[in-house]
């Protein structure tokens, strides 16, 4: 199919029976000029022009209420000019709010979905009419196919559209899939669009505690040996020294280059070989047996669910402090109760977005 010509502007009837008709232009300082709803002359190439219902758009946006009532209905213009957003953005919005959706809609770019973030900012839309349809958009996504830069790309959103599996399963891929420090991508030239509060902070929070807890892990054995009153256990430790410097922690220096992921899917992690020595006791053998590694590999595995909305959305900083929900699930040992997603303790620790010192507080008791 031949692309359409971005001269010509795209015809969109949202209501066949509407009533108002926008003109969506973009302003061209000097450009090509043509007569705007009101009578004015405007500079600009017209991209999209939408039919709708003005009780519809009024009805669903304070600003687009105002601007449609007064010198507006006196005058019974039935034609606007409005400049910002995008084609897809300002289409995807007319269609949820008409109840007109299309398929189409379900496969706009990743860049119109942060626009139409950005449209309901300051037309006053209420976003939560936008989570449905986000559902389904990102329901058509490969996740397996899914890049690290797409996914810095689809956390905002998913956070705005209140997604809680897919926020959680994007947190939980980039802390244990980047190597180095996990930022968001904004494709858009909103810079005001981010994350709030702490939750990048937090992503990495939970990176670099898989990475200790992998670490942990993996030189544990070697604590013990050192507090052994076998004969072999020097050899022993070499030998396992020797099948640590296969796992890709080595030289330990450079392990950080490597994202937890990459270490633990390494080869000799996922079965560790070493060569124990010749009438090694019984707790040398064992700490060099292959179900040393597997254990940590497993638990490290298994450690960080992703960050939880719902657990992020009780702790958000607030009049009253903390839900008290949020503390019972941890005496309790129910870390995802009421939760929409299932997960652990190390979860519900990172998903806190409250102040540090209530954390602290909480834990002293706890103690
Ligand atoms: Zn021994
Ligand atoms: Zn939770």
């Amino acid at each position: 199919m031949a692309s359409p010509d971005p001269k010509i502007p795209k015809i969109v009837t949202i209501d066949p029976e509407g009533d108002l008709t926008i003109n969506f232009y973009e302003p061209i300082k000097d450009g090509p000029e043509y007569v705007g709803g009101s009578g004015k002359r405007i500079f600009g190439r017209v991209l999209a022009i939408f039919k709708v219902s003005r009780q519809v758009v009024s009805r669903n946006s304070r600003q687009f209420g105002m601007m449609l009532m007064g010198v507006f209905q006196e005058a019974g213009q039935h034609v606007i000019d409005i400049e910002e957003g995008t084609v897809n953005s300002l289409e995807l919005w007319f269609r949820v709010l008409h109840d007109a959706m299309t398929d189409e809609m379900y496969c706009i770019p990743i860049e119109d979905v942060w626009e139409a973030i950005e449209v309901c900012g300051y037309r006053n839309f209420d976003i939560k009419r936008l989570n449905t349809w986000f559902e389904k958009w990102f329901s058509s996504t490969d996740l397996e196919e899914l890049e690290i830069e797409d996914m810095c790309t689809l956390l905002y959103p998913c956070h705005e559209f209140n997604h809680a599996k897919g926020f959680a399963f994007l947190t939980k891929s980039l802390a244990y899939q980047m190597a180095g420090h996990i930022t968001e991508i904004n494709p858009t030239s909103h810079r005001h669009l981010h994350l709030e509060g702490n939750a990048i902070g937090s992503i990495n929070g939970a990176r670099g505690s898989l990475r200790s807890k992998m670490l942990r892990g993996l030189f544990e054995p070697v604590d013990e040996y050192l507090k052994q009153r076998c004969s072999c256990k020097a050899e022993a430790l070499f030998s396992y020294c020797t099948g640590l410097s296969k796992t890709g922690i080595w030289p330990l220096e450079s392990h950080h280059k490597k994202s937890v992921q990459t270490i633990l899917d390494g080869p000799n992690f996922i079965k560790f070989v070493c060569k124990p020595p010749p009438n090694a006791c019984v707790n040398c053998l064992e700490r060099l047996a292959s179900s040393t590694l597997t254990k940590t590999r497993l638990n490290v595995l298994r450690d960080f669910d992703g960050l939880c909305l719902d657990c992020m959305d009780r702790t958000k900083p607030k009049l009253g402090g903390v839900d008290e929900d949020y503390w019972e699930h941890d005496r309790r040992r129910a870390w995802s109760s009421d939760c929409r997603i299932t997960h652990d303790q190390p979860t519900w620790y990172f998903s806190f977005m409250g102040r540090k010192t209530e954390m602290r507080a909480h834990q002293r008791k706890k103690r």
